[in-house]
């Protein structure tokens, strides 16, 4: 659903210096103009498309900055592909500002706020111990100059004429099974029946400001890296006094160099010298808690895996704690001095078959018993 390539900047009408604040004006009242259910031209909902494709790249720091540097084949090759906007969908862009859904079927404009998301990072330790977190998210709150009322102090909201007050429209269409009412909020007052004439200064008229709030986030231990965390009523404020939506974190869980994960378990490798393997060896190794000392037999052989029950992550789902598996590396010298190769031409000589002789393994055992 690739628009023609359009300037995203022309096609918003700002300039390439605009900020953030006045992209979303832009698009906001380019959205409003465009929304198929105010504007009957035929070309609307295309246009509207493009201009939300616009509006998702240049909202985006990260997106905006590679359209900048490379334009639409720098997007592309980013990963980028455009949302394809539907009615349905379109709630999500609105949501970007207005923090709730205008177009969700809402008796007297009290409209939820809309849900935020924000990411985090945390280090495979915390998930580990579980870990408080704060972290900063734009939300649109109540304003306080108004009360959320949109009007400026001193005046009053007035009834809309799009809708008569009635905070809802009906469409009518005709189709040989009957005649369908279809009831869809007021795009002009947003389902509230009244619009504000004298706009708040505070808020231009919306009710609502955006902030940048903290939100302390409770990880729970064991936590997967990718889940997200839902914070019921963090989200925006809703229009009118309607409930807040929900905040969603989502938690990014940092590789660690010591280890691996796999579900709650999780594996490390272990590095012997060919004289450790050889002759057994206490090595300490990293886990979860802490470094743990290790006894490894005499003879250990490359590939080994060593399983340490309930030395893995804790788990989310159930309780107790998954197992540390240890991989046994045997490194083998790189470079020796005349000394070192003398030694071991000695111990090649002394060497036979039965100093590499393999022990019965289990399988082995296993075999020769049903034999
Ligand atoms: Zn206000
Ligand atoms: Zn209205």
């Amino acid at each position: 659903m690739a628009t023609a390539e359009r300037d995203y900047y022309e096609l918003l009408g700002v300039e390439r210096t605009a900020t953030d604040a006045e992209i979303k004006k832009a698009f906001r009242k380019l959205a409003r103009e465009l929304h198929p259910d105010v504007n009957a031209e035929p070309d609307a909902q295309e246009r509207f498309r493009a201009v939300a494709e616009a509006y998702e790249v240049l909202s985006d720091a990260e997106r905006r900055r590679l359209y900048d540097q490379f334009g639409h084949a720098g997007l592309r090759s980013g990963g980028y592909a455009p949302s394809d906007f539907t009615f349905t969908n379109l709630t999500d862009i609105f949501s970007a500002f207005f923090g709730d859904d205008l177009f969700s079927r809402n008796r007297g404009g009290r409209a939820r706020g809309g849900d935020v998301g924000v990411s985090l990072s945390i280090d495979l330790a915390d998930a580990f111990t579980g870990i408080t977190r704060t972290v900063a998210v734009d939300i649109a709150s109540t304003c306080e100059r108004c009360g959320g009322e949109g009007a400026d102090p001193g005046t009053q909201r007035v009834t809309c004429t799009t809708c008569g007050g009635h905070g809802q429209l009906q469409q009518v269409s005709r189709s040989v099974f009957g005649e369908f009412v279809r009831t869809q909020t007021c795009p002009a007052c947003r389902g509230a029946g009244t619009v504000v004439e004298t706009p708040c200064t505070a808020c231009e008229g919306e009710g609502r400001v955006i902030e940048s709030k903290e939100l302390e986030v409770e990880i729970p231990a064991g936590i997967h890296d990718g889940q997200r965390i839902r914070m019921r009523g963090a989200g925006h404020a809703g229009a009118n006094g309607g409930i807040p939506g929900d905040a969603y974190v989502e938690v990014r869980v940092l590789p660690d160099g010591r280890f691996q994960r796999d579900g709650d378990d999780i594996l490390s490798q272990v590095d012997l010298t060919i004289v450790q393997a050889a002759r057994g060896a206490q090595v300490s190794v990293p886990a979860l808690d802490g470094e743990l000392e290790l006894e490894f037999e005499p003879g250990t052989q490359p590939g080994e895996v060593r399983v340490l029950r309930g030395k893995g992550m804790p788990s989310l789902e159930r309780s107790g704690r998954g197992d540390q598996r240890v991989l046994v590396n045997v490194a083998v010298p790189r470079r020796l001095t005349d000394e070192q190769r003398e030694l071991l031409d000695r111990f090649e000589e002394l060497s036979g078959e039965d100093t590499y002789r393999r022990d019965e393994g289990f399988f082995e055992k296993l075999r020769n018993a049903i034999r």
